[in-house]
């Protein structure tokens, strides 16, 4: 019985539910295998065979339970030559998730015990830690070189390129670690050592370590295991893959500390779909040629997709894109490309001209079937980074020298009305929909049969909002966090010993709108940015930051505040929304009697704006407020966003 109680809630997607026959012979079942296992029948004493015998019957006639899993599309029978990758059960360095026949995943410390083990076993690869998570976890990366002490300035200026594999950013979809230990296992022992010979690898396995220790089965209910998931965000309750640009999270710090001081030359981020059926296994995309990088981008789509494909393909998995279907049930619409900014990993890493994929394995394949497609990519990556090594290194150089005249802050969703010129092959199931007479609404049921056919992709092409790059950027000294945050990203600052006064063109923020809701723990902010020119005295500690720099677009996105991703629409401006000095009616009333009488002109613009707005005419606060902003008195900085730039 405890046995039982203990399997039942290691079963964990298993709960109690409304009567089914099936469920109820499947409890029965259940029940009848663990008696006859441990011959509970020939020896027990009459009464407790009468109780287990009562036991049965009420089995029948409660309420039976159902696996979760039971509600998702059907599981499909799946066989590949990846199969041979999986290490015998009596093999010491089997991994936990092989050894439990890819039902489970280990938990943070079994993993880091096991990485630990690993890494002291051959010279070549060690554990370090990257950062400490908001619950004091360390977040470890293994560094697998055949580099002399590879330290971080070792990979940066080594000859071979590097490889950066972030797993378990969204922890419930943890395929990339349990893949990454299988790998690290054959190149430690295995054959697979000579893939180090041309490429330095990076390995994270888990970067959401909290999220990752907050697991259940019922984290990820769209997903075909493993058995127990960790949560999506971090303990703060954060999405790490939405803090790209604010970089508000240790996570993520920690990862765009890795970058600037590896500098890695390929950057994977693993993750798991949620969504529809069809028949691909390992989808991944990147940013296309319309974006900051577009040599990286033409190599991806040229070089790495066929081959990595090719490899896929070859032992048996089915790589296909990343999906943003235009219509969820209906994929005979389209593919449309995300339209998402740089709080994305691939997003950013296309702004900072960094190859980089984001992977999303299939939710609905069994976990068996997922972690052995990832395998598959990562080494093939390895193999074809390290042997189309000048090409890729070309493009990253041809990328980081681009300073265009315009750069662009947001991209016009395609029209999906319209036929494509561009299309995909969608390998997909047969699906029908029905209306629910629960709900009154569509569900859609795949079936196993398989649909392939040719589909319109939506690309985006058309900029949206793109302002002129200015020479630089003045940050003043007060914005500290902005600061900070720049130096997080890389970006290249100068630090001014003394105050300087500099013609600027600055930003007047009209009409802001706050959000009503908080998003990722802060509240948005929208406005109109009205440009001015101002001679502005920067105190010292103030940052000038050139465009002309690699990551001089990222700096744009980040302080341009008509870009969705900059520091002023995430909320690090806020205070300018305030007036902070207040001129009373028993002042301000006189001061303004007298500036019409000494402006004519000021006297015609005041009827003529009491003509038009009636409400104005009526709001003495408003009229008298009116009066202050065209007085000396008024603050020249309300409304104003304190950064400049040099055109
Ligand atoms: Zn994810």
């Amino acid at each position: 019985m405890i046995l039982f109680v203990k399997n039942f809630h290691r079963s964990h997607k298993v709960f109690f539910d409304s009567f089914t026959l099936r469920n109820r012979a499947v409890s029965i079942l259940f029940v009848w295998r663990i008696i006859k296992r441990f011959h509970i029948i020939s020896t027990t004493s009459i009464r407790m065979k009468a109780a287990i015998f009562s036991l049965i019957i009420l089995m029948g006639l409660a309420p039976g339970f159902v696996n979760g899993q039971d509600f998702l599309p059907p599981a499909r029978n799946w066989k590949g030559k990846s199969e041979n990758l999986i290490a015998s059960p009596k093999d010491i360095w089997c991994t936990p998730s092989e050894k439990s026949g890819f039902n489970e995943t280990p938990d943070y410390q079994t993993t880091i015990n096991w990485l630990t083990k690993l890494c002291s076993s051959v010279p070549f690869l060690k554990m370090v830690s990257i950062g400490k998570s908001p619950e004091g976890r360390d977040i470890q990366m293994v560094v697998a070189s055949l580099e002399m002490n590879p330290g971080s300035s070792v990979i940066k200026s080594s000859k071979k390129p590097c490889l950066l594999v972030q797993a378990g950013i969204h922890s419930g979809e943890i395929d990339g670690k349990d893949a990454g230990l299988m790998l690290l296992r054959d190149l430690a022992f295995g054959p697979k050592k000579a893939l180090l010979e041309k490429v330095n690898l990076l390995f994270i396995p888990i970067l959401n370590v909290d999220g990752h220790e907050r697991n259940s089965p019922f984290s990820r209910p769209n997903q075909r295991g493993p058995q127990n998931m960790g949560w999506r965000t971090n303990a703060q309750n954060l999405n790490l893959n939405r803090d790209y640009a604010k970089a508000d999270t240790r996570e993520i710090r920690a990862v765009l500390n890795v970058i600037n001081t590896y500098d890695p030359d390929f950057y994977m981020d693993i993750h798991v779909t949620d969504g529809a059926d069809y028949q691909f296994d390992v989808t991944y995309g990147f940013v296309g040629s319309y974006g900051h990088s577009p040599s990286i981008s033409a190599w991806l789509k040229n070089k790495f997709s066929p081959e990595v494909d090719r490899g896929l393909k070859t032992m048996g998995h089915i790589p296909g894109p990343l999906l943003n279907p235009v219509n969820w049930i209906d994929f005979a619409e389209g593919i449309a490309e995300f339209l998402t900014g740089p709080n994305f990993s691939n997003v950013y890493a296309d702004l900072r001209h960094l190859p980089g994929i984001l992977v999303e394995n299939h939710s609905l394949k069994p976990y068996k079937q997922r972690v052995l497609g990832t395998y598959v990519l990562l080494e093939e990556t390895m193999k074809l980074i390290g042997k189309e090594t000048s090409a890729l290194m070309e493009s990253i150089t041809k990328d980081e020298s681009i300073r265009s005249e315009n750069v662009v802050l947001t991209w016009k969703a395609p029209d999906v009305k319209k036929p494509s010129s561009d299309s995909i092959f969608h390998l997909g199931f047969k699906s029908k929909r029905e209306i629910s007479d629960l709900t009154g609404g569509e569900v859609t049921r795949w079936s196993q049969e398989i649909e392939n056919k040719k589909i319109p992709f939506y690309d985006l092409k058309e900029a949206e909002i793109t302002v002129k790059t200015p020479k630089g950027y003045w940050v003043p000294s007060f914005c500290t966090e902005v600061l900070e945050r720049l130096k997080f990203h890389g970006i290249q600052l100068e630090i001014s010993k003394q105050s300087t006064t500099v013609q600027l063109g600055m930003y007047r923020i009209k009409n802001p709108k706050f959000n009503s809701q908080p998003f990722e723990g802060r509240i948005q902010v929208k406005g109109n940015p009205i440009p001015e020119t101002q001679s502005v005295t920067m105190p010292a500690g103030s940052a000038w930051i050139s465009t002309d720099q690699p990551l001089g677009e990222l700096a744009s996105l980040l302080l341009e505040p008509a870009c969705p991703e900059s520091f002023l629409q995430w909320g690090f401006f806020h205070s300018i929304f305030q007036k902070t000095e207040y001129t009373e009616a028993y002042f301000m009333e006189p001061l303004a009697r007298k500036m019409i009488q000494d402006s004519p002109s000021l006297k015609e613009e005041f009827e003529q704006k009491k003509k038009e707005d009636p409400t104005f005419s009526q709001n003495p606060d408003a009229i008298l407020n009116w009066f202050n902003e065209r007085s000396p008195y008024c603050d020249k900085t309300y409304l104003l966003y304190p950064v400049g730039r040099v055109e």
